[in-house]
Parts: structure tokens; sequence; C-alpha cells
């Protein structure tokens, strides 16, 4: 029997499929807007001229200086150049972090953001804000940074590198995984997730392979924001507690960690969540779940140990420290002696037992 659950739905327009970059002017145009600020890190400047020259009059003027985990300072810079270029909307073309600086304007100014996601990070879909200040980052939710229209054109995914394809995707399948045990766990969002990781799972080992494979892209993609919705609709747990504090005060890569630390997690949760375990199991093509995740990442040659990241046995002590110190749901109760020894089992990079 279905049992009972509450399910909010959030808004939001989606654009999906190989081309329909060609359609921002008209998706502009569609939020009443005129005056667009084209947002990108330092390095993706190209695609942003390149997005600048299609709006043509609708660009108001580019700020390619997004970067990770949207500092304060270049979020203050953003926000009074948006307003200097009497911006009425941001057009944010890049991953979380370019769409994360987005957000990040949006929050102060209500401003809408049309979001071009080139990356599987899964933010363009979700509510949810980050904000680094003093080297510590606060998140939030808040619906006024929701994306009001999001493009999906997998062409702009075929120059992401093949190490940040593999561990970008693993890191939408950790959306997917914790969705799928979350404390508010729903029907509906749990079919996306499903869906989501087996999309994922069929895709990215092709594009390891093949990085220009534009149907496989465009899979990864549709997975993509399958985990981002989920993402945005239930509750995270465990892994991304310990992603976020293993980020945070290590500085780690952000995909990198979450490709690491989720079988461990999953192994961690296997016994307390056994009906997310099947889903799971079933999304790969069966066997154990977090074994079927470390082979994934394995075979799409990602790193699968923290001790490749530079962190020492002594940060794993620190890490279970704080990941431990405010409780939060979790299919089983989080323990410090079994967050250390999951933490152990990351660092090491070992399969995890079955
Ligand atoms: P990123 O946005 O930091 O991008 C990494 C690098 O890859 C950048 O230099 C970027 O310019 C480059 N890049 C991106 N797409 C490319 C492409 N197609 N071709 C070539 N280069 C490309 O990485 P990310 O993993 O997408 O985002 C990570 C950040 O997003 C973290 O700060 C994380 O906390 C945040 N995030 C937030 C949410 C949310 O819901 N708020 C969700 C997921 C991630």
């Amino acid at each position: 029997m279905i049992p009972p659950f509450t399910y909010e739905q959030l808004p939001g327009r989606v654009v999906f499929g190989a081309g329909t970059l060609d359609r921002l002017p008209e998706e502009v145009g569609r939020l009443g807007a005129r005056r667009a600020i084209v947002l990108s890190t330092p390095e993706q400047a190209e695609v942003a001229r390149d997005v600048a020259q299609r709006l043509g009059a609708q660009s108001a003027g580019i700020f390619a200086q997004a970067v990770m985990h949207v500092p304060i300072e270049t979020a203050r810079v953003a926000r009074d150049e948006a307003r200097r270029l009497d911006a009425d909307c941001a057009v944010a073309v890049g991953g979380g972090s370019t769409i994360g600086l987005g957000k990040a304007i949006a929050l102060d100014s209500g401003l809408p953001i049309i979001a071009i996601p080139t990356t599987y990070a899964g933010s363009e879909m979700t509510p949810i804000y980050g904000l680094t200040e003093d080297g510590l980052k606060e998140t939030g939710r808040d619906r006024r940074v929701l994306p009001r229209t999001v493009i999906y054109d997998a062409t702009l995914t075929l120059t992401l590198p093949t190490a940040l394809s593999a561990t970008s995707g693993m890191n939408a399948i950790a959306h997917c995984v914790e969705a799928l045990y979350a404390v508010d766990a729903n029907p509906i969002v749990s079919m996306w997730a499903e869906e989501g990781i087996g999309a994922l799972a069929a895709s990215l080992p092709t594009i390891v392979g093949t990085p220009d494979d534009l149907a496989a892209r465009t899979q990864a993609q549709y997975g993509a924001w399958l985990a981002g919705a989920s993402l945005g609709a239930v509750g995270m747990a465990l892994h991304h507690k310990l992603c976020h504090t293993l980020g945070g005060t290590f500085n780690l890569p952000h995909a990198e960690t979450h490709t690491i630390v989720l079988p461990h997690a999953t192994a961690y949760n296997r016994a307390a969540a056994p009906e997310a375990m099947s889903r799971i199991s079933r999304a790969l093509g069966g066997g154990d779940a977090a074994k079927g995740l470390h082979d994934l990442a394995k075979r799409l040659g990602a790193p699968v140990a923290l001790r490749a990241l530079g962190v020492t046995e002594a940060d794993l002590d620190r890490a279970a420290d704080i990941a431990t110190r405010e409780p939060y749901p979790n299919p089983r109760p989080v323990d410090r002696a079994g967050v250390r020894q999951l933490l152990q089992d990351a660092w090491a990079g070992s399969s995890p037992v079955v």
C-alpha cells in the first residue's frame, strides 16, 4: 500500500534537447526581460561571449568571474555589476559555481534566472543557494533563487572533460541515492531518482570512452535534470553532510569528493534503507547497491580514495567530529564510530564490504 505523503511542486520551465540554446532570445523575452547579464567562470568566458552575441540587444553585459563555492566578495561585485548594467534577468551558463552566482544575485535582488547548465551538478533545478564567508559555506533554501527557466542543450556539455563528466555524473547519482532514502521521500521523487540513476549509469561509461557522443550526453543531461529535481524536492542525509564537511574544511573538489564518499555512505545505510537499496540496484542493473556504485566509479576511471585528494588519516577524526556534531535525519542513526569507519573506508578506497 502507498503510505500517506506530502509532495510540493516547484515551479519552473525546462527547454530540453540538443540545439535548444537557439531558443534563448525567445526565452528571455518570455520572462518579459530586455537586459540580461550573462554569467560564467573565467574558463567559460568564450561560451558567455557566444551567449551574449546570440542575445544581441537583449544582452546588458557579461560577468565572467564566477568561482567555486560563491565567495561573498564575488557575489557582492556581481550584484553591483547587475545593478550598474540595469539588468532585469541573469543568464547563468556553466556548472554549479556559475548557477550559484546567479542565485546569489537573485537572493539579493529577485532577478529572474535562466540557467544553462554545462555540468551534471543539478543546481539549476533547486531553490538551494550557498555563500562562503570567512571560509565558511552557508547554505539555505529560498524560492527566489530557483531558476525560472532551464535550457538543457547537451551540445554545451561536449567540452566537459571526461574526468569531470564522470565525477559530476556521480555527484548527480548521489542526489538520487539520498532522495530514495530521504526522511521526506515520496513515490513521485523516488520515480525520478531511480530513472535518474539509470540514465546516468547507462550514459557515463559511453561518455568517458566517446566524449562527443551527443546521444549519451543528452541521456546524461536527462539524468542530471532528474537528479537535480530530486535534490531540490527532498532533504539530503549523511552523504551530503559528509561531502559538505569535507569540501568546506579541507577545500576538496566538489564532484570528486561526492564520487569517493557515495559508495561508503550507501553501505552505511544499506541495512536501514532496503527499499532504496533495491531501487538503486535495479537502476544499476542488479547486485549490491554500494558495491555497484564503487564499481561504476572505477569503470569511469574516477578517483575512489580520499587519500588521492591529499586528505590525511588525521583529518578523518576532525571530519567525523564535525559531521556528527549536530543531529540530522538519516536512515541509520549517525554515530561517530560508524562515521569514522565510513571515512576510513573512503580514505583507503576499498570496495564496500557486502
Ligand atoms: P563548477 O561549476 O565549479 O565547474 C568546474 C569547472 O568546469 C569550471 O572551471 C567550469 O567553468 C568548467 N566547466 C563547466 N562546464 C564545462 C563544460 N561543459 N566544458 C568545459 N568546462 C566546463 O562545477 P560543478 O561541479 O558543476 O559545481 C560545483 C559547485 O556547485 C559546488 O560549489 C557545489 O556546492 C554547487 N552545487 C550547488 C547545488 C545547489 O543546488 N545549490 C547543487 C549542486 C552543486
